[in-house]
């Protein structure tokens, strides 16, 4: 059924190609004086329900005009699936940065950083930096048995976690290579047992029954079936080489082989790990065991606990052969000047907003999601689609008769990587290309594109002295009701600049039930709101350019901003956990957070917090949500295949009021 905004959107879209690069002024509709209402706002709570939706369409696009159209073209083009979900790395996010970099020379802006740190002259419109993290990439890699080779990607993967090495060597037999199970299972005779110098092959998940369920789970699979600490306790007893395989039957849709990409096992081995499809190592064991028994019989025997690790033929030699890099993933800031003219031409007025999303939802989005397309229409196409617009806007201004003769010059930003954890602004902030006094002011944009009942949260409104009186008239001709928060910290890329010490102002339309999700998609968004927000942002940036320097008011932080997506921090970078499987793989920890403090290390695996199961790092993120600076927290992990509780003081996250 199509809604009202689809009908206005279909209309739009005839509208758009006529009008795309002349944005003329909007015709200024009667509007009724604003309201503000003061008060610290809960961004991830602030979700204003839709009062019915306004069927008159005319209203809808007169009040729209060709900024509306003008935005909403660029949030369907941004959120299209040609974009990929802009993740940091892919293709998507590439064409997205020349997208904005195009509007931004349309709008007639000059190259907005130095080509290197610490030249003056600006020729380039991207600062690049790199993110950790990138996945495996095999380079080369083979599997033989004596001399004959098998398929890659048919009959084998390299696991993510691989190392970079090559071997050949008679195989052994390691069953689930669990090291303590449930009541007392064990792969393993001892520590030291006969893997020195072999291959171990392993089983994937733990002992099942006939119909090839779990016999230790009433879910899907207990924590015991984890892949890294079987890949540890084959490493440590010697194995040369592991050979993973799925035992035939098991009741999983991941029956088929994995990717590079999506096996990284706990932490890099240093020996070749592979997986290999049912059908190839059924034909493999049958070769290697004197009494040729087949996959399926090696399984019940593993299934009932009567094999621990057995050496197979050394004859059959089997070569594995990986060749794995992991690298850093490169993305780039976008950004454009505006130059200023007289007296202010030296002094700045920063407008910002993040042109990444989560892409295919392998981070920062809810497991269940995982590999679906995440459009981002309103996370954050909506606010990149109204700073492009106020490119133009304000460059048509200071080209008109109108604009002050002394006026700041302004930079206009896109950043990268504000879902991975603000990685972009901070980027910017730690490698200004602007000296820090001479900023005025930086206007973030953020989720613009669902205002509902016309209320927009404003963040920052307490960032500098006096500031919420100066903005006052402005909010009360823009015929919005304003929540004005003071704090200029929050989950978003002003809170970069807010604790460098630069007054911030963040616009904020609130969540919603599509919030990081797959149906984040553009139809869904209100362009009469926006054109509303984008005239309130003008009007704001015309006087933070031309009237007195504002006096930032607030903590600055201190060197090395932090990834709070909440009020508290715990402080560990999740990795991409096995898929399916439950709990948060740390991948990294930072210094002097609430998790260095409980003693949390690299590799481990937080398994529940408070007695609540954690999926992944989604979950984790809704539990910090829910803490308090000073909270303490019992989170269980696993560390080397056995099981310990840490007591965690939360921390106050440095991004947060
Ligand atoms: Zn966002």
């Amino acid at each position: 059924m199509l809604t009202v905004h689809s009908t206005v959107t279909m209309l739009l879209g005839a509208a758009c190609a006529v009008s795309a690069i002349a944005v003329a002024q909007d015709p200024k509709p009667e509007r009724k004086k604003g309201t503000i209402v003061e008060g610290t706002v809960n961004v991830y709570d602030y979700n204003p329900k839709e009062s019915g939706t306004d069927p008159d369409i005319a209203g809808q696009l007169a009040t729209i005009g060709p900024v509306g159209q003008q935005w909403y073209q660029h949030v369907m083009t941004l959120s299209n699936p040609y974009f990929e979900g802009r993740a940091p790395g892919s293709d998507g996010i590439a064409a997205a940065a020349n997208y904005v970099e195009f509007w931004m020379r349309q709008s007639g802006l000059e190259p907005g950083f130095p080509a290197k740190e610490g030249e003056s002259e600006r020729t380039t419109y991207r600062q690049p930096f790199e993110l950790p993290g990138a996945g495996p990439k095999v380079i080369d890699s083979a599997v033989a048995i004596g001399d004959r080779a098998l398929k890659s990607g048919d009959d084998y993967i390299v696991l993510g976690s691989s190392g970079s090495a090559s071997v050949t060597a008679p195989l052994a037999f390691a069953g689930y290579a669990i090291e303590s199970g449930k009541d007392g299972y064990t792969s393993f005779k001892d520590e030291g047992e006969d893997l020195k110098g072999r291959i171990a092959v392993f089983f994937r998940y733990e002992p099942i029954n006939q119909e090839g369920v779990s016999r230790w789970s009433e879910r899907r699979w207990s924590e015991y079936s984890a892949a890294a600490p079987k890949l540890e306790a084959l490493a440590k007893r010697g194995a040369v080489g592991v050979i993973m395989v799925t035992p035939p039957d098991a009741r999983d849709a991941r029956r088929g082989l994995e990717t590079t990409a999506t096996s990284r096992f706990g932490d890099r081995l240093s020996i070749p790990a592979m997986q290999l499809s049912i059908e190839a190592m059924d034909a493999l064991i049958q070769q290697a065991d004197p009494d040729a028994r087949s996959l399926a019989e090696w399984r019940q025997k593993a299934d009932e606990g009567a094999v621990t690790t057995v050496p197979l033929k050394d004859s059959v030699q089997v070569t594995l052969k990986a060749e794995v890099t992991t690298g850093t993933i490169s993305t780039d800031n976008v950004g454009g000047v505006l130059r200023g003219a007289g007296s202010l031409a030296e002094e700045w007025v920063i407008v910002g907003s993040h042109y990444d999303h989560v892409g295919f939802g392998n981070y920062g989005a809810d497991p269940r999601n995982r590999g679906k397309l995440h459009p981002g229409a309103d996370d954050n196409a909506s606010g990149t689609a109204a700073m492009l617009c106020m490119t133009k806007l304000m460059a048509d201004w200071y080209a008109s008769d109108d604009a002050p003769k002394d006026r700041r010059s302004i930079l206009f930003m896109a950043f990268s990587a504000e879902e991975i954890g603000l990685d972009g602004s901070r980027h910017w902030t730690e490698h200004p290309t602007l000296k820090q006094e001479s900023i005025n002011a930086m206007i973030n944009l953020d989720m613009v594109g669902r205002l509902r009942n016309d209320e927009l949260v404003v963040g920052g409104v307490g960032s500098a002295k006096g500031f919420k009186d100066w903005l006052r008239p402005r909010f009360e001709e823009s015929g919005l009701t304003i929540r004005a928060d003071p704090s200029g910290r929050g989950p978003s890329d002003h809170a970069s600049f807010y604790s460098a010490g630069i007054p911030v102002l963040f616009l904020f339309t609130g969540v919603h039930d599509v919030y990081h999700k797959p149906g984040d998609h553009g139809w869904t968004v209100n362009p009469g709101g926006a054109a509303k927000i984008i005239a309130l942002s003008e009007a704001i940036a015309q006087g933070l350019v031309s009237e007195a320097k504002l006096e930032f008011e607030g903590k600055t932080a201190g060197s090395g901003q932090d990834r709070g997506y909440a009020r508290v921090r715990l402080g560990v970078s999740p990795g991409y956990g096995e898929t399916g499987q439950s709990g948060v793989v740390v991948e990294a920890v930072s210094e002097g957070t609430s998790a260095a403090d409980a003693g949390i290390k690299k590799g481990d695996v937080l398994l529940a917090w408070n007695g609540e199961l954690l999926e992944g790092a989604g979950d984790m993120m809704d539990q910090l949500r829910k803490h308090a600076p000073g909270d303490k927290v019992k989170i269980k992990l696993r560390r080397d295949g056995k099981e310990l509780e840490v007591d965690v003081t939360m921390k106050a996250s440095k991004s947060r009021g």
